[in-house]
């Protein structure tokens, strides 16, 4: 089964999952619920600032923040990064223990409490170099259009189900 980045790069899904034959994003609903949560979340996430820029900048120069192109994590645990903090968080994940907190929900306090005490990945760590290690972990541009799809299905969702949902997607936006 293919994998696909929608939108953001970082959180994969089964294209066979998400889509219907004719290319539609499927009936969210029905999609398992890993799944369901993270395309739900993913669609709040798109165009929201990174999660760094946003504690160097805070809420008062949101304009300074740039938006989010990566996203890692658990959805509502989500870290949240432009290409420019990307690195910083793969290097706490991979030489400062972030990985201990790989699939948990404290992998994002832990890195903020890091990132907020000021450290930062050294420069001698790099870029992280998507193009070259995962060529096909691009997102899909047309795919994050299919975004608005979910939205409009988290939307329905929300109504209709929102007490069937195990997230609270009002909650915790960054
Ligand atoms: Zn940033």
């Amino acid at each position: 089964m293919a994998k696909v980045s929608i939108g953001l790069r970082g959180w994969r899904f089964d294209e066979d999952v998400v889509f219907d034959e004719d290319g539609s994003v499927g009936d969210v609903a029905g999609m398992p619920e890993d799944t369901r949560n993270r395309l739900l979340r993913l669609s709040a996430l798109l165009g929201e600032p990174c999660s760094a820029c946003w504690l160097v900048h805070g809420e008062d120069d949101v304009e300074q923040c740039n938006m989010g192109d990566v996203v890692y994590g658990e959805p509502l645990a989500e870290v949240l990064l432009c290409t420019e903090h990307e690195p910083d968080f793969v290097y706490w994940f991979q030489e400062e223990g972030g990985s201990a907190y790989a699939g948990s929900g404290t992998l994002q306090d832990e890195f903020f409490e890091w990132f907020a005490e000021g450290n930062r990945a050294p420069e001698s760590f790099g870029s992280v170099d998507h193009v070259d290690e995962a060529p096909d972990d691009l997102p899909d541009p047309m795919a994050a259009d299919r975004l608005d799809e979910v939205a409009e299905q988290a939307a329905t969702l929300k109504e209709e189900e929102e007490e069937a949902l195990d997230l609270d997607l009002d909650g915790l936006d960054v």
